[in-house]
């Protein structure tokens, strides 16, 4: 990598007596930054401003020996002419790296003008203040590029997905679709863009799913419920890397700029008349966002516990969450009450030692095992997943990766058609080593802690549970009818 940055260093008074110091004490400079591969170069002073440039080859990045050469001019400067730098002013930062591949296309990234030649980026920034060289936004800049030109290699790839486990086949007992089929009936009806109401019978298939789930899994495996708010701030999923991974997919929340009916007097003014929302009028009246709704329940008990060290003994730490919905912006991708807007979760977290994590792994398996088999009777299978940008890093396969990483539970949908193809996700267990605890900076007393969490979707247990048996409760399983002896009856409406 080579680096290049030219800046004014601005002194509190002229300095145009001191060149000969400067001089030395820049030479001087020089020569200690010799083996790093450092210099200062074609350096002049204009009344109280030193404008200089200085280069690097090495490691160290020219921003931070700029910031240590202020640090440096102002103490000897200070010694000598009682005077110091006040403040920095940065002209241009040209910054040439090679990269491993050619990018297919040209790469756009703020504050920075790319250009490319073959594998050759050369970025050039111009006009940056201090704090942006402090907070070292230049290296977020350069992994930035070097993400993109990755990203265009696995765009539109496939993650690895690897079949570990299979049930028999089972014969369907029809083929229809389940939510255009309570639709029909009117156990569900569609309130909204991806939003449904559950009237009674439908209500009772998804509590009596959410039973089957806590009294067969999260219980017995010694989960305990925390309940948890439906905002979660932007800090939370700064932390946990929401905001960048899925900020289009995020319902945003925001609060009124004041309570006060005065300052809503023209709103509802408007609405009284109009009988309508005045949108202009009522952005106005908004603050914009710093919180969304819950995405998944995990970064807010993640956050319930930052800074905390669990004490050895409550290792594996074992919560679940099931009071607050999912929200997600799924804009054209809906259907039915499969791919919803917002939808009904019990969230398991834990939190423990690398072992534990995998064994406790293992225990989950085998009870959602006995509930897929033995009382929902689904034709179902797991496989390990991997997003495409971990394939690249040679993770597949690899010990890592083992106890690391992702298993889907899918069932088939046979409405959908062909076994051989149409299966949905409607489930999964993760273990994401150290992302999180680190992230919330949440540590054991002796023992180095992992995290990971399984989502158990409601609404996709119940389109699995029905697009393979039906709607008719005499033909369900009879370890589910213990769960749902009798479907409650519908209103009658005329
Ligand atoms: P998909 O690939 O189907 O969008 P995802 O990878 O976004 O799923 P996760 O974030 O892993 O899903 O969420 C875990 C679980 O939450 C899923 O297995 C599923 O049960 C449920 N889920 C996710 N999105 C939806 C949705 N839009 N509607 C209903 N359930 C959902
Ligand atoms: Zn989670
Ligand atoms: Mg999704």
């Amino acid at each position: 990598m080579k680096l290049k940055l030219t800046a004014d260093l601005m002194f509190g008074k002229n300095i145009d007596e001191t060149k000969d110091f400067l001089e030395g004490l820049l030479a001087e400079f020089n020569k200690k930054m010799v083996k790093e591969k450092v210099g200062v170069e074609k350096w002049f002073i204009n009344n109280n401003t030193l404008t200089l440039t200085v280069t690097s080859e090495g490691k160290r990045r020219a921003h931070e020996v700029l910031l240590q050469l202020r640090k440096t001019l102002s103490e000897q400067m200070g010694k000598k002419y009682r005077v110091g730098v006040r403040n920095i002013k940065t002209k241009r930062y040209e910054i040439t790296f090679e990269v491993e591949k050619k990018p297919l296309q040209q790469i756009k990234v703020p504050f920075a003008e790319v250009s490319i030649k073959n594998r050759i980026v050369k970025l050039v920034l111009e006009e940056i203040d201090e704090e942006f060289l402090r907070k070292n936004y230049v290296d977020r800049i350069i992994k930035r590029v070097k993400e993109k030109i990755d990203a265009q290699y696995y765009e539109g790839k496939k993650e690895y997905w690897e079949l570990i486990w299979e049930s028999e086949q089972k014969e369907p007992l029809w083929d229809k679709d389940p939510s255009e089929e309570m639709q029909k009936l009117g156990w569900i009806v569609l309130l909204g863009k991806g939003k449904w109401f559950y009237r009674p019978p439908a209500a009772a298939i998804m509590r009596a799913m959410e039973r089957i789930a806590l009294e067969n899994i999260v219980q017995p495996l010694g989960f305990k419920e925390v309940i948890e708010p439906m905002h979660v701030s932007f800090e939370t999923w700064l932390r946990t890397g929401h905001l960048e991974g899925m900020p289009g997919e995020i319902y945003y929340i925001c609060e009124p700029k004041s309570r006060d009916p005065a300052e809503w007097e023209r709103f509802i003014d408007l609405v009284k008349i109009t009988k309508e929302v005045p949108s202009e009028e009522l952005v106005k009246n908004l603050k914009p966002p710093r919180d969304g709704v819950v995405y998944a329940q995990c970064p807010n008990i993640y956050a319930s516990m930052r800074g905390k060290t669990i004490a050895e003994e409550d290792l594996p730490l074992l919560l679940f969450e099931h009071y607050v919905p999912s929200n997600r912006y799924e804009s054209g991708g809906k259907h039915g009450i499969e791919r919803v807007d917002e939808f009904h979760r019990i969230e398991i977290v834990y939190i423990g030692r690398k072992e534990q994590l995998v064994e406790l792994r293992d225990r989950l398996i085998e009870s959602y095992k006995h509930v897929f088999n033995n009382i929902l009777e689904l034709e179902w299978r797991m496989a390990r997943v991997t997003p495409f940008y971990m394939q690249q890093a040679g993770i597949v396969g690899s010990e890592e990766e083992k106890s690391k990483g992702t298993i889907d539970f899918e069932a088939w949908l046979p409405y959908r058609g062909d076994r051989s193809k149409e299966w949905l996700e409607f489930q999964n267990i993760s273990i994401v080593g150290e992302k999180y605890t680190k992230a919330f900076n949440i540590k054991g007393q002796k023992s180095e802690l992992w995290s990971g969490c399984s989502g158990v979707g409601l609404e996709r247990w119940m389109v699995s549970f029905l697009a393979q048996k039906g709607l008719n409760p005499d033909n369900w399983p009879k370890g589910f009818k213990k769960y749902l002896p009798e479907l409650p009856e519908m209103p009658k409406f005329l």
